[in-house]
């Protein structure tokens, strides 16, 4: 059962988070009981990252959108659903941003050792399944990478979200900007105008719409041919898309859609039946 909490609690450490959905503010034994008594339970991981958005958005960007997104989504589901978000990790695999001051990041050998522990922990809780959620480009390689591994390592079910992905509104960025737009573009500066406007500077945004080199092109978006780019290759601002037509509006109805989509995923994922440990086939038996 989740834990009774008022909506507003004295410390903020969980942010967006409804207090009762976050994992460390429950005891060791209500973690205990809850893994004994819903062999379904699951745990939910925003993955973040603290690295450049261009001179108009924050360093947090991607690991306050995944915070915000998740706390939406988790807010929409029903007291059955048990579902408990882990605190974040709010740096993540930045490299590619590493040229401009302010990032803060792990090396993917760092973020998937932090993963395995944390994976590992949350087994070790009782806990079958696990989710790996989050907005930032840059992790996902790390992630499909890895989070197989993980699934062998702990015997959960794991799953990944990339919050970028899900929740898609047609019509609301121009095909121009999406075709190209990966980084403080239109996208991702309406979602930070809507969450938090104070945290955007507007007057300073300079988006940046960068020259394909002829033939190849710095191809990342379903092309035959990807170049290993970082952003420095790409903008001078460190902005990878136009935040011009952004719009707190237009980020409101992306914000939305996004956490509506992923509280429907995250229900799914619990309502799917933990895994029954499968016998070695039949005919290798035979061969012994
Ligand atoms: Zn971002």
């Amino acid at each position: 059962m989740l834990k009774d909490l008022p909506p507003t609690i004295g410390t903020g450490l969980h942010g967006s988070i409804p207090p009762r959905r976050y994992w460390a503010y429950y005891t060791w034994q209500e973690i205990d009981a809850i893994a004994k008594s819903d062999p379904n339970a699951t745990a939910v991981i925003n993955i973040g990252a603290v690295e450049q958005h261009g001179p108009h958005l924050p360093l947090i960007t991607d690991t306050l959108v995944g915070m915000e997104l998740l706390g939406g989504a988790l807010a929409r589901l029903s007291d059955d659903v048990m579902v408990l978000a882990l605190p974040p990790t709010n740096f993540g695999k930045s490299t590619e941003h590493h040229d401009f001051p302010g990032t803060l990041t792990f090396s993917g050998e760092t973020l998937r050792m932090v993963l395995k522990d944390i994976g590992t922990s949350v087994a070790r809780s009782g806990f079958s399944k696990l989710v790996l959620l989050g907005s930032h480009g840059g992790n996902v390689g790390t992630l499909d990478d890895f989070f197989r591994d993980l699934r062998i390592e702990t015997d959960m079910r794991v799953f990944k979200i990339f919050l970028g992905g899900i929740g898609q509104v047609p019509g609301l960025v121009a095909p121009a900007e999406a075709a190209i737009a990966m980084h403080s573009g239109d996208t991702e500066t309406s979602m930070v105008r809507h969450l938090t406007p104070e945290l955007v500077h507007m007057d300073r945004a300079e988006g940046w719409i960068f020259d394909p080199t002829p033939d190849i092109g710095y191809s990342f978006k379903g092309n035959d041919v990807i170049e290993a780019w970082i952003a420095s290759d790409l903008s001078r601002t460190g902005a990878i898309g136009n935040p011009h037509p952004s719009s707190a509006e237009k980020g409101k109805i992306m914000c939305e859609a996004k956490a509506a989509r992923l509280a429907e995923l995250l229900e799914a994922i619990y309502r799917s039946p933990k895994r029954e440990v499968r016998q070695a086939p039949k005919d290798q038996e035979d061969r012994r």
